[in-house]
């Protein structure tokens, strides 16, 4: 299977999460097995911001992800630190077209209460945004929630921290993300 031609492409929306770039491209490397590419910072998404919310539109942002892809990237995750919503959510921390090719994770809510990155007992902001992409990238990847808790695919917010508390897809999730992934590989030219 010719899978290296193939990436996972990271925009980042803003330099907020530049220090923390690395560090997801890392764990999404080793959930996902693809090579990962870290596009150069677009900026705040100013073209996504609802002027009356004042907060950004998923949907649109996604939009342009998706007008953007470079060739050769098989999933486009755009990345930033402002406030999204989705027009159905007050907020969200992240959104993806299932069985699609884009997903945005935001970390504004991953904060968690009172925006205290050190909340006590939380796990580190950083290890809560690669959980968010993981998830939301295991969308693309064909993935609904799952029942099971301990999966990266269970739909279960923490109320403290706002986070999910897994790192790994279960067996059964894993299994049908590499089957899709198996198909997207074959079946979806850039
Ligand atoms: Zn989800
Ligand atoms: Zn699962």
């Amino acid at each position: 299977m010719k899978q290296t031609n193939r990436s996972i492409v990271i925009v980042p929306f803003g330099g907020e999460i530049a220090e923390y770039l690395a560090d997801v491209a890392e764990s999404l490397y080793e959930q996902f097995g693809l090579p990962i590419r870290i596009e150069e910072d677009r900026g705040l998404p100013a073209f996504a911001l609802d002027p009356v919310r004042q907060q950004y539109n998923s949907n649109v942002i996604l939009k342009e992800l998706l007008g953007s892809c470079p060739p050769g990237g098989l999933k486009i995750l755009g990345i930033t630190a402002v406030d999204l919503f989705s027009p159905i959510f007050a907020y969200i921390f992240g959104e993806a077209q299932f069985n699609g090719r884009g997903a945005v994770v935001s970390s504004y809510r991953l904060r968690g209460a009172g925006n205290n990155p050190d909340a006590k007992g939380c796990p580190p902001l950083v290890s809560r945004l690669e959980k968010e992409c993981l998830h939301e990238l295991g969308h693309t990847f064909g993935l609904r929630h799952c029942s099971d808790p301990n999966c990266l695919m269970h739909y279960s917010i923490g109320v403290e921290c706002a986070d999910r508390k897994f790192a790994f897809f279960c067996p059964a999730c894993r299994d049908l993300m590499l089957w899709h992934m198996a198909s997207d590989l074959f079946l979806k030219p850039c």
